[in-house]
């Protein structure tokens, strides 16, 4: 029986809509600024998770919110009027105090949103590949997620959208939702690997050659853990560090995958788990896969070190 649907039906709604603020800004112009880390950061980013922490707040005011962006000193008073201006024309509800929803966080609580209001943003300013991710907890359980692709595929919106134990769904081109599932591919040389444009590291190439894969998928944001969860890829690979292992990057991830019956963990083969913003793991790196390659890739990977 679903428990949390609800949450799922408003986390579908929220990057839906939150697609429509990104959209905007990559036609209209928008500014980009480099965070302390040296990653970018757009006002599309910043009026994305205003949008969605402002209706959170409305709808589930005793809810913790865990999202990306901190940087309000890029907000300026022209950011300030492009947003609102961003806002009006999609004839979304006026908003007066920007930067203290942009910040909002709710109380402590054990149930917690997270948001990554673009996913990929490196892609979104090339005109490429970007998300928008929703995930929800209890108790540093993942139990809904909701994320946003437009441009699938270089083809047209999709929406990819779980809840725990009750499977994983996809929306194309704003048709009805499906349950998706993984694929059953067992057989090295056909494996589809998704790797990251953007955040790659040598390592991940030169073992996928090595083991003999030969069918690559390179782009940015969480869209690849919904071609794994699809069935459209069968492997995903992604190295990681310990400053920037955030759960808003991946939580929404993990659980459409497992949803649609594949598996997600890290190198050593343990789950990720979630404390607050931060995704643990014991060995810097994720497997997502349809499930059926998940203990020969690891048994691979560990052989080949
Ligand atoms: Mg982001």
């Amino acid at each position: 029986m679903s428990r949390f649907k609800k949450e799922l039906k408003f986390a579908v709604k929220l990057v839906r809509k939150a697609t429509e603020i990104t959209e905007w800004f990559r036609k209209h112009g928008f500014e980009s600024f480099l965070k302390s880390d040296q990653s970018p950061v757009t006002l599309a980013d910043f009026a994305s998770q205003l949008y969605i922490i402002s209706k959170l707040k409305q709808h589930f005011p005793n809810d913790e919110i865990i999202a990306e962006e901190e940087n309000f000193e890029f907000i300026d008073l022209k950011a300030e009027n492009l947003i609102k201006r961003c806002f009006n024309e999609l004839s979304f509800e006026r908003l007066k105090i920007i930067k203290e929803i942009i910040g909002f966080k709710g109380k402590s609580s054990e149930r917690q949103w997270t948001i990554d209001p673009i996913d990929g943003t490196k892609g979104y300013q090339k005109g490429l590949s970007y998300a928008i991710g929703i995930g929800f907890m209890v108790k540093s359980t993942p139990r809904v997620c909701a994320i946003a692709v437009p441009n699938y595929n270089e083809k047209f919106l999709a929406i990819f959208s779980a809840e725990e134990n009750q499977g994983a769904q996809a929306s194309y081109d704003d048709k009805d939702f499906k349950l998706i599932r993984v694929n059953q591919n067992e057989v090295i040389q056909n494996i589809r690997l998704c790797h990251s444009l953007h955040y790659d590291q040598p390592w991940v190439l030169n073992f996928a050659k090595k083991i003999g894969i030969k069918h690559f998928i390179q782009i940015d944001s969480m869209a690849k853990f919904c071609m794994v969860a699809e069935g459209t890829a069968d492997l995903y690979i992604k190295p990681l560090d310990e400053n920037h292992s955030f759960t808003w990057d991946f939580m929404p991830g993990d659980l459409i995958v497992r949803e649609a019956g594949g598996d997600v963990t890290d190198l050593n083969g343990e789950y990720l788990k979630f404390k607050k913003e931060k995704c643990i793991w014991t060995a810097p790196g994720i497997i997502a896969s349809n499930g059926n390659i998940q203990k020969k890739i690891l048994e691979l990977y560990h052989k080949n070190q």
